[in-house]
């Protein structure tokens, strides 16, 4: 994206931030409560009024596109505190998370959303309100992986989960950008976050504050000290 900005109302929520993602690499997004990292997914899938700017997806201008033609172009986003449909089981949820596919393709790709994660095809026919949070968590993952995105951006997808299935859902991201998937990722927890991270973003009030290759971070955490309060 080339120097975004959005917001709601009259409130500029993101400014000018430009950044890419590439095919099986994982940027962060880091920042405070408020500093936009929400928005500029939102920004990114349709979902939030941009005002200024361009989202280019190999090279083709998307800026206009509605939300759904973006989705069918390759783009996916697991939003904050996972948008599953809680009196609906785990199976129906999936056929809706592949809406835009044809009947036959919908198939296979709930076939292969149970090749990853085993777990939701033991719990296929259950309502997926009675799944843990990190079951949850996966299933919204699996939901947006269905038609088979090309970027996935994923908002705080670890947020009140316990540690061993954080670690979990990071190994999901791996096995993602193992695929060639670009990952957009909006984290909280830091140090994990690092894990996978390729590239990291710092926002602060709505713009871009630095970004680098997560691997020439040396001094992350001075980084994290003045922008993100110590977490
Ligand atoms: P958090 O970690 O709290 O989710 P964030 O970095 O994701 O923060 P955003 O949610 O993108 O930040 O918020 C950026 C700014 O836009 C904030 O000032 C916020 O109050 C405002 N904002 C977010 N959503 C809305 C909305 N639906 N209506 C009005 N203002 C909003």
């Amino acid at each position: 994206m080339n120097d975004l900005s959005a917001g709601y109302r009259d409130l500029v929520a993101i400014r000018d931030i430009s950044l890419s993602v590439h095919p099986g690499k994982v940027t962060v997004l880091l920042g405070r409560n408020g500093a936009g990292k929400s928005t500029t997914l939102l920004t990114i899938a349709g979902l939030a009024k941009r005002t200024a700017g361009q989202i280019l997806l190999d090279g083709v201008d998307i800026t206009d596109r509605p939300p759904h033609v973006r989705t069918a172009l390759g783009i996916a986003l697991v939003p904050e505190n996972k948008r599953i449909f809680r009196r609906r089981t785990v199976e129906e949820n999936l056929a809706i998370g592949g809406y835009i596919l044809r009947r036959g393709e919908r198939r296979a790709a709930v076939r292969n959303a149970y090749d990853r994660f085993p777990m939701l095809h033991a719990k296929r026919h259950e309502p997926a309100g009675g799944l843990s949070g990190g079951q949850q968590q996966m299933l919204s993952i699996a939901q947006a992986l269905m038609p088979g995105p090309r970027v996935l951006m994923l908002d705080e997808p670890t947020a009140g989960l316990a540690p061993v299935i954080v670690k979990d859902v990071l190994e999901i991201l791996g096995s993602i950008k193992a695929e060639d998937v670009g990952v957009l990722l909006v984290e909280q927890l830091v140090d994990q976050a690092m894990t996978v991270a390729d590239r990291v973003v710092l926002l602060d009030h709505g713009r871009v504050q630095s970004s680098a290759e997560a691997d020439g971070l040396h001094n992350f955490e001075e980084l994290r000290n003045v922008y993100l309060g110590g977490r």
